[in-house]
């Protein structure tokens, strides 16, 4: 088999199918994952939304039989919306990372990584390949590098030259030994303005991070968010783009190359009170396709919740009110009193001192008195 020969079809088709960069890669083990992987575990700073089995993120041959190479494909995404509905003062929005917009991108990488599977199934018929998005067992970013698509930024996200980190990222297994390209080096140097720019300080310079105070992740969970990241979640529904817009390499870059990819104004930027009142089954209507969604409702209205306190949306009120009195999770209760009290006001200071009296829960009782103490009667 001529590898050289077939690598330059798989280039030249996956351009053909709408795929921004193609880089090919050894699959020997990626070592300076493990020991980053390894201190990561001892300071107890994995987030749980990772591949549980270290081991099989960094030795390639543990979870594919004979591994020769590893393909990596990037996808531009767009940074900016066509249409963006403002956000008024009685109907403020909120918003999803722009990751989330469009159908769910592991849903696009995937199909295109299938046909590329398939591309090669015709002319090597002994072929083995695994395709992974995200949430497979390597590192997405460890794999692209090292496949000479980019470089990983010290906001720990995969830079490329032409595309800024605007990218998704897809990788295949494969048992035919491609030629490897060379890996990208670093395209930082001095610069640290992600670091300066994150409101959590979850980056803590030269690509190191404590993901479990980043609001990418913050905004995902589903308890009770600490008072610190709520007061700076801003208008954050789901995700964070802040370390990806301050960068230099995204600065007016917007690619709009997938139809797929591209999003109503209005499910990205949702207003925030029909959200406290929407349906399972709604939320999956107009959500379900988004990768936004894939916690469920619960951590959006969560956070639709701290983003009306944030702007102190007095017609929010009554909405919150009923959050308060009726919802049967105690995150909701809980945060729905704790807002009422940055908000302020007769109705919501009478809520809160009721709510005190009826509430069984421990974790909303919490939340109750640390809101009696914002209006001053704890
Ligand atoms: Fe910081 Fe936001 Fe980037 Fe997370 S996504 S590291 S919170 S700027
Ligand atoms: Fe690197 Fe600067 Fe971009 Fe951060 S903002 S990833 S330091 S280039």
């Amino acid at each position: 088999m001529d590898v050289k020969k077939l690598k330059a079809e798989i280039i030249q088709y996956a351009t053909e199918i709408g795929v921004q960069k193609i880089g090919f890669t050894t699959a020997d083990p990626f070592l300076f994952l493990k020991e980053r992987l390894e201190v990561a575990e001892k300071e107890g700073v994995l987030t749980g939304f990772e591949h549980p089995v270290l081991d099989e993120r960094v030795y390639p041959d543990l979870i594919f039989e004979e591994p020769k190479s590893i393909i990596a494909i990037a996808l531009a995404y767009p940074s900016k919306l066509k249409e963006s509905p403002t956000s008024k003062r009685e109907s403020r929005r909120g918003v999803f990372a722009r990751a989330s917009w469009g159908i769910d991108y592991h849903t696009i990488l995937r199909e295109k990584l299938a046909l590329i599977e398939a591309f090669i199934l015709e002319r090597v018929k002994d072929a083995k390949m695994k395709s992974m998005v995200d949430t497979g067992e390597l590192s997405d970013v460890a794999v692209a590098e090292r496949a000479g698509i980019g470089a990983r930024g010290k906001n720990t996200l995969l830079i490329t030259k032409e595309f800024g980190s605007w990218v998704y990222l897809g990788e295949m297994l494969t048992n035919i030994a491609f030629p490897p390209d060379t890996p990208e080096t670093d395209l930082c140097g001095d610069c640290n303005k992600c670091v300066e720019a994150c409101p959590t300080n979850s980056l803590l310079g030269e690509g190191a991070m404590n993901p479990k105070i980043c609001l990418s992740y913050l905004t995902q969970t589903k308890g009770f968010l600490e008072e610190e990241y709520r007061e700076v979640l801003h208008n954050r529904l789901y995700g964070c783009d802040t370390c990806q817009v301050v960068c230099p390499y995204n600065r007016g870059r917007d690619f709009h190359l997938h139809k797929e990819m591209e999003q109503d104004g209005n499910l990205v930027r949702p207003e925030l009170k029909p959200l406290l009142h929407i349906s399972n089954r709604e939320f999956k209507e107009k959500f379900g396709s988004m990768a936004g969604s894939w916690r469920g409702k619960k951590p959006i209205q969560r956070n639709a919740i701290i983003i009306l306190a944030r702007y102190k949306d007095k017609t929010a009120i009554p909405d919150l009110i009923g959050c308060l009195n009726h919802d049967t999770r105690p995150v909701i209760r809980g945060t729905a009193a704790w807002a009422l009290a940055k908000i302020g006001g007769k109705d919501a200071e009478v809520a809160i001192l009721n709510a005190w009296e009826k509430e069984k829960d421990e974790e909303v009782k919490i939340e109750i008195e640390r809101a009696k103490k914002i209006i001053g009667v704890g």
